[in-house]
């Protein structure tokens, strides 16, 4: 988990509540994004956050096989220009995947790196977009994209093998619960306890997880209203808040 904070992160820029002055470095999140990493196989990033560039030299990935979009909020994709020293390092473009939606926003953020015109200087990230219309394949790593809606936005979550990966969303659509029947690994969106628009709540995913029953859940894109420890011990048995840097041991389909 390279990012489990909402978009301003945690701590907020000016704010003195006791998770923002928290020594527990548990409550420190960078914006959301995770990494996939299948040893000879795969390194996978979904989404390129605002703090890509603090998030990868933290954990010293070196290379990027392929990028996941969930959806192009400015937490989840501010960290695409970063992309640029994985080309450096590997010597070619780097195929990234999102839905439409998602390409027509990328696509209008980052004009300069999609519009095919030359500039003066280079210097900007070689990318490969590829739609998402169904299950893909990376790497021989079978990724089952899961269509969910965050407000009105339909956006993405992926499941990998045993594990899904639902972050920003209100609500699974009916026809996407069979996509993730069946997992063991759960990492979902859960804001904080009061009530949002576009993002689940404690309850919300609460609710989820009865339903899911997976092995293991952990919460992501959470506000600076969730202290870490405190949440923690609330939550039911085999419930947990993820954090920056939790490592989650998964099993992918292989193909
Ligand atoms: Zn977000
Ligand atoms: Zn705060
Ligand atoms: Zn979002």
């Amino acid at each position: 988990m390279l990012g489990t904070g909402t978009s301003h992160g945690v701590p907020v820029i000016g704010c003195a509540c006791a998770t923002c002055r928290s020594t527990d470095p548990r409550d420190r999140r960078l914006r959301p994004s995770i990494h996939l990493d299948v040893p000879d196989r795969a390194s996978i990033l979904v989404d390129t956050a605002t703090d890509l560039r603090q998030q990868v030299l933290t954990h010293g990935i070196i290379r990027v096989d392929a990028v996941l979009f969930t959806h192009a909020h400015a937490d989840h994709i501010l960290g695409l220009d970063d992309m640029r020293s994985f080309n450096t390092l590997q010597g070619r473009p780097i195929p990234c995947y999102a839905n439409r939606e998602a390409w027509d926003a990328i696509r209008r953020t980052f004009f300069y790196v999609f519009d095919g015109l030359p500039r003066i200087g280079g210097g900007i990230p070689q990318l490969i977009p590829n739609q998402i219309d169904g299950p893909l394949t990376i790497g021989g790593i079978r990724i089952v994209p899961v269509p969910l809606l965050h407000g009105t936005l339909p956006i993405l979550g992926f499941r990998f093998g045993n594990f899904s990966y639902l972050t920003d969303c209100n609500a699974i659509p009916g026809t996407s619960w069979p996509l993730i029947a069946g997992t063991e690994v759960l990492v979902v969106d859960a804001l904080r306890d009061e009530p949002h628009e576009t993002h689940f709540t404690i309850a919300d995913a609460l609710a989820v997880v009865e339903r899911l029953v997976p092995r293991r859940a952990y919460f992501t894109h959470m506000t600076h209203d969730l202290p870490h420890a405190e949440t923690n011990a609330r939550l039911p048995q085999g419930v947990e808040l993820a954090y920056d840097g939790l490592v989650l041991d998964i099993e992918v389909d292989a193909c």
